[in-house]
């Protein structure tokens, strides 16, 4: 059964799974101890897991296990996820040799690369493919996720090719807003924007 989860919930609940994975308490463990492994008030922490049915015992706790379960079904990480990559420059190399993916339940399963000097080499135990595999290789493993890490100008033809190919969601890194349709999800990752929140935040203290 799919459990409906406002939008605003989801990366909380990943910081709760961190939290109870670290977890060495035993059976059951307080909202109170998860406000401490967490940084989040108890209350908050309450509210987003009133939704999950019967998990707390008003004045003990949550079912540490029970709880674990839940959050990774919600979350869709109860199952491995394919991926693909495409642009296998200085940070897509830095993500295929990332080994943390696959114990998080995303298996980065394929990488292309325009650069046929780059097609044929192996990066975290991935052969590097022609671009032009793409497609039927989407198709043929029915992989839904993808990391695009091109250059900016290449961002919206890579993500055209991945959506009309069969892919759903999107992480993109690079520094631009590309267009998809309203059935397919995207995220930007702009780390310069996360940058300067941060000189803000220093420039704003004089
Ligand atoms: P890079 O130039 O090292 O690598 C880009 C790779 O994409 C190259 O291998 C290139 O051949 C390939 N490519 C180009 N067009 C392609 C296409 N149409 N299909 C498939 N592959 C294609 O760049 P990088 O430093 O790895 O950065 C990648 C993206 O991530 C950029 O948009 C960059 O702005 C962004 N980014 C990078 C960093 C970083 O630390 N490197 C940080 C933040 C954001």
């Amino acid at each position: 059964m799919k459990t409906k989860i406002s939008r605003s919930v989801i990366p909380r609940l990943s910081v709760y799974y961190r939290a109870l994975m670290l977890y060495k308490g035993g059976r059951l463990v307080s909202s109170q101890t998860l406000s401490e492994l967490t940084g989040y008030t108890a209350a908050q922490i309450r509210r987003d897991l009133a939704c999950f049915g019967q998990f707390g015992t008003p004045g003990r706790g949550y079912e540490t296990e029970g709880l674990k379960n839940e959050i990774l079904r919600i979350l869709g990480i109860d199952k491995l996820w394919n991926v693909v990559l495409a642009g296998v420059g200085n940070l897509g190399t830095a993500l295929l040799s990332y080994k943390g993916f696959k114990e998080q339940g995303f298996n980065i399963t394929a990488a292309f690369d325009t650069d046929i000097k780059k097609v044929g080499r192996r990066i975290g135990g991935i052969t590097i493919q022609n671009i032009k595999n793409l497609k039927r290789f989407i198709g043929k493993k029915k992989i839904k996720m993808a990391i695009v890490t091109v250059p900016a100008g290449a961002a919206q033809e890579i993500i055209n090719l991945l959506v009309r190919a069969g892919i759903k969601a999107v992480l993109n890194f690079a520094p631009t807003r590309p267009n998809v349709p309203a059935s397919v999800e995207l995220i930007n990752i702009d780390l310069s924007i996360e940058l300067e929140k941060l000189a803000h935040f220093l420039g704003s203290k004089g």
